[in-house]
């Protein structure tokens, strides 16, 4: 008899990383480990949807931070797709792509923050996206796990009913560190060194990104 193929395990980091900070890398190293995955694969968003916000960078400034901060992880990976889509980036196609990559062997996990999961029930073509994809939702210490009760989505929940997504949740710590506060920071002339990479700092402050 034919030894079971293991199936892979494939984090998809989504997130729109305006810019990407160590609350984005923690989390992505604690998925990696809590959830026994074989890689994670950081999608900065190209146009999210319903932002509109001119404090976002262009898409290919976030997807070169993306690259400088994750660069020294041998198991991170940055793509391209929603970067390259045309329109706004909706989570449905590009989890139907990678599907198509990588073929039903592979198991995806989307990770993003909290705030964003819990709307997943309103994001395009709801009922295919959990059924392509477990989500796994990462908190800032104190967040209230209340609305969530709301949706029936508590870790608690076992296995997956159609139509009803499979969500866990990470608390971590170091997302009190966020984009806002850092855009913030540049604007003010405040120090973010230790919130992102060092790479990350330099190609900011070369840029003058925020500044006027
Ligand atoms: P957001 O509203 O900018 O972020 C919501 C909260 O989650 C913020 O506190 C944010 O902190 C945090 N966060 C975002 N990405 C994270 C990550 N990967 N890990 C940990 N925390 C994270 O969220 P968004 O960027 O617009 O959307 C997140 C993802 O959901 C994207 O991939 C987006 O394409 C997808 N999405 C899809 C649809 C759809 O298909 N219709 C709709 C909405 C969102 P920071 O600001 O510090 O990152």
């Amino acid at each position: 008899m034919p030894e079971e193929k293991k199936r892979s395990r494939l984090g998809v980091m989504g997130g729109t990383f305006n810019p990407i900070h160590y609350g984005h890398l923690v989390t992505a190293e604690e998925a990696l480990f809590q959830f026994n995955l074989d890689k994670v694969i950081f999608m900065p968003a190209g146009v999210p949807p319903h932002k509109t916000d001119k404090e976002i960078l262009p898409p290919e400034e976030r997807y070169i931070l993306t690259v400088i901060a994750t660069a020294s992880n041998p198991d991170f990976f940055v793509s391209r797709l929603e970067i390259e889509r045309k329109g706004p980036s909706y989570t449905i196609d590009t989890l139907l792509e990678l599907h198509e990559i990588f073929g039903p062997e592979v198991k995806l996990f989307f990770i993003t923050g909290a705030d964003a999961v819990w709307e997943i029930l309103t994001w395009r073509n709801a009922e295919k996206l959990v059924e392509l994809t477990e989500f796994i939702a990462a908190t800032r210490p104190g967040y209230s796990l209340e609305k969530f009760k709301k949706l029936h989505v508590l870790p608690e929940d076992k296995g997956r009913v159609k139509g009803k997504p499979k969500v866990s949740i990470m608390e971590i710590p170091a997302l009190a560190i966020s984009s806002t506060d850092i855009r913030r920071r540049v604007r003010e002339n405040r120090p973010i060194r230790y919130l992102v990479p060092e790479g990350v700092a330099s190609y900011i402050e070369k840029s003058g990104f925020w500044k006027d």
